[in-house]
C-alpha cells in the first residue's frame, strides 16, 4: 500500500503557470520554502511549447510588448533572449464587402469618412484610459456609467459609423477579451486598455506583438521549475483547501491528488473560472462565491499554418493582416526563430469560434484556410502543417486567453477580487493591472503576491 506524502512548507502554491512560478521564484529566493501543487503533467499553464506533425509551435501566449517591463526583467534574470516578429512588407485589410487592401501603417484602408471616425473613437478611448488609474479601474470617474452599457452599445453611442465601430471593437472584443462586444462593458475595455498604457497600444501591432522569447514563452515556468527542482508535483491537481487560526497565525492543508501540503499561506495561481473546483473548508465567503461567478474566460481558436517557405514575403507582404468581417479576424507571420520554413498563426474569436466549432473538422481547416488565403493568397490553402489551439476544450483552463466580468462586474466587484481569505492569496494574470490577461500581468501578479508574503511571514 502506497502512502500520499504529506510534507511542511512556509507557503504552498496551486498552479505552475508563470504567475505562480514567479511567485515560488521570489519567495524561495527570499529563503522561505515553498511547494508548487499542479494538475497538469506540466509547467507553464497557458503558455506551452509543442511539437505537431513536426513543427514546433507555441500553442498559448508568446508575445511580448515594450511595456510588460516585469515580464521583460524576469526573461533577462532567467538568461532567456527575445526575438522580433517579421514584420517587413504591406499588411491586408478585407473590408465588410470583401474588398482586399494592401496597407502599411497603422490605420487601415478605410474611406475617409471611417478613418476619422475611427480616429475620433481611438482619442475617446485614449482619453477615458489616461484618467484611469489600472490598478482601480473601479475609481474611474465615469466608472458605474462606463460599467453598466456594453462596448458594442456604447461604440455605437459615439458613432454611426458601423465599420468604425467594428473596427475598434475588434481591437477590444475579438482581439483581446474574445468576447463579442456585446458581452462585456465599455469599463472592462477602458480597463483592458490602460492596462497594456493606452488604447492606441492595442491598434499598433508593432508594439502589441512586438518579440517572442528564443525556446518559447513557456521557457519561463521551465526555467523556473529547474531551480525548484523536488518542489514541484505534477498531475497533482488540489482538491481542497482547508485553513485554521493558529497560535495567531494560520495553518493551511491543501490535499492535493499524490502530495498533501500544510503551510502558513496558500497562493491560488489559477484563474478565477477554475476556483470552484477546489473544496474550500471552511466554504469562502459570500463576497468571493459571488464574485467568481461573474468572471468568466473569452473564447478564441489561435490556428498554426506552416509552409515549406514564408511564400509572403516573395509578395511583399508582412503576413499580417485584420479583418472584423472575416472567419480569421487577425492573422500574422510567426515564423520561428531560426527556422526556414514559414508559420503563419491567426485567430477566431468568440461568436465566430462558436461557428467554426460547430463545423467538422475538415470542413473547419477548409474555411480557416480559405480565410487565410483572402489576406495572403491560395498557397496558404496547402498548409504542411495545420493545427488548432484550442483552450476551451482543456479542462485546466477552458478557454483562452484569459478572465474577464460580464457585465457591470468589474465596478461592482473589481475592489475586493485580491482581498485574502484567511492564509488564502490570489495571483493570475486575470487579476493584474497592468499587463492583465498578459504573461506580464501574471509575473506581477506573482511578484506582487510573494512581497506581501514575505513581509507577513517575516512579521
Ligand atoms: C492561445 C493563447 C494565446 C495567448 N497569447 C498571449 C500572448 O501572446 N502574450 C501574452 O502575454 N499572453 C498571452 N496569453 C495569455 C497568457 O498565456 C496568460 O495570461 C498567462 O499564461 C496566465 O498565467 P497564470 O499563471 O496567471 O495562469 P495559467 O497560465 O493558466 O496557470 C495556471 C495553472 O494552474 C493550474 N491549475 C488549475 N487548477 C488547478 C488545481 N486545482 N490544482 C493545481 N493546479 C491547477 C493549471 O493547470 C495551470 O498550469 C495567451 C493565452 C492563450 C491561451
Amino acid at each position: 500500500m502506497t502512502t500520499t506524502p504529506n510534507i511542511q512548507r512556509d507557503v504552498v502554491i496551486i498552479g505552475a503557470g508563470p504567475s505562480g512560478m514567479t511567485a515560488a521564484h521570489e519567495l524561495t529566493k527570499a529563503g522561505l520554502s515553498v511547494a508548487v501543487v499542479e494538475a497538469r503533467d506540466r509547467v507553464g499553464g497557458r503558455t506551452w511549447n509543442n511539437t505537431i506533425d513536426g513543427a514546433w509551435l507555441e500553442l498559448g501566449g508568446q508575445w511580448v510588448s515594450p511595456d510588460q517591463t516585469a515580464l521583460i526583467g524576469l526573461l533577462d534574470e532567467l538568461g532567456l533572449g527575445t526575438y522580433s516578429r517579421y514584420r517587413d512588407g504591406d499588411s491586408v485589410y478585407v473590408a465588410p464587402d470583401g474588398t482586399r487592401t494592401r496597407y502599411t501603417g497603422e490605420m487601415f484602408p478605410v474611406d475617409a469618412d471611417t478613418e476619422a471616425e475611427m480616429n475620433k473613437l481611438i482619442e475617446t478611448m485614449d482619453a477615458l484610459a489616461a484618467a484611469m488609474d489600472p490598478q482601480e479601474p473601479w475609481n474611474h470617474p465615469q466608472a458605474r456609467e462606463l460599467d453598466i452599457i456594453s462596448f458594442h452599445h456604447w461604440l455605437r453611442s459615439q458613432s454611426g459609423n458601423e465599420e468604425a465601430c467594428n473596427n475598434i471593437g475588434l481591437f477590444i472584443a475579438g482581439g483581446m477579451l474574445t468576447k463579442p462586444a456585446h458581452a462585456f462593458s465599455a469599463l472592462q475595455a477602458v480597463f483592458m486598455a490602460a492596462s497594456a498604457g493606452s488604447f492606441t497600444h492595442l491598434v499598433d501591432d508593432n508594439f502589441i506583438l512586438d518579440k517572442r522569447v528564443i525556446g518559447g514563452m513557456q521557457g519561463v515556468s521551465l526555467a523556473i521549475a529547474e531551480k525548484l527542482g523536488g518542489d514541484v508535483f505534477l498531475n497533482s491537481p488540489a482538491r481542497t483547501v482547508r485553513w485554521e487560526k493558529n497560535d495567531g497565525g494560520w495553518l493551511a492543508t491543501v490535499i492535493a491528488d499524490g502530495v498533501t501540503v500544510t503551510a502558513k499561506r496558500v497562493v491560488m495561481a489559477v484563474p478565477p473560472n477554475l476556483y470552484s473546483r477546489v473544496s474550500f473548508e471552511p466554504p469562502l465567503p459570500r463576497r468571493q462565491h459571488q464574485m467568481h461567478q461573474h468572471q468568466s474566460l473569452g473564447l478564441v481558436i489561435k490556428v498554426h499554418a506552416v509552409y515549406d517557405t514564408p511564400f509572403w514575403r516573395a509578395d511583399g507582404l508582412s503576413g499580417t493582416g485584420f479583418s472584423a468581417s472575416s472567419l480569421v479576424q487577425e492573422v500574422y507571420d510567426n515564423t520561428n526563430y531560426g527556422d526556414t520554413r514559414g508559420t503563419l498563426v491567426g485567430f477566431i474569436s468568440d461568436e465566430k469560434a462558436d461557428y467554426a466549432f460547430s463545423l467538422s473538422a475538415e470542413q473547419r481547416q477548409k474555411e480557416i484556410t480559405a480565410s487565410l488565403a483572402e489576406f495572403l493568397g491560395d498557397t496558404a490553402l496547402e498548409p504542411v502543417v495545420y493545427y488548432e489551439s484550442d483552450w476551451g476544450s482543456e479542462e485546466w483552463t477552458r478557454g483562452a486567453y484569459a478572465a474577464s466580468y460580464d457585465l457591470g462586474g468589474l465596478h461592482r466587484y473589481g475592489p475586493d477580487q485580491l482581498i485574502p481569505v484567511g492564509p488564502i492569496h490570489w495571483s493570475c494574470s486575470d487579476l493584474a493591472a497592468e499587463g492583465y490577461q498578459h504573461v506580464d500581468g501574471a509575473v506581477r501578479m506573482g511578484q506582487f503576491t510573494a512581497k506581501k508574503l514575505i513581509a507577513e511571514l517575516a512579521a
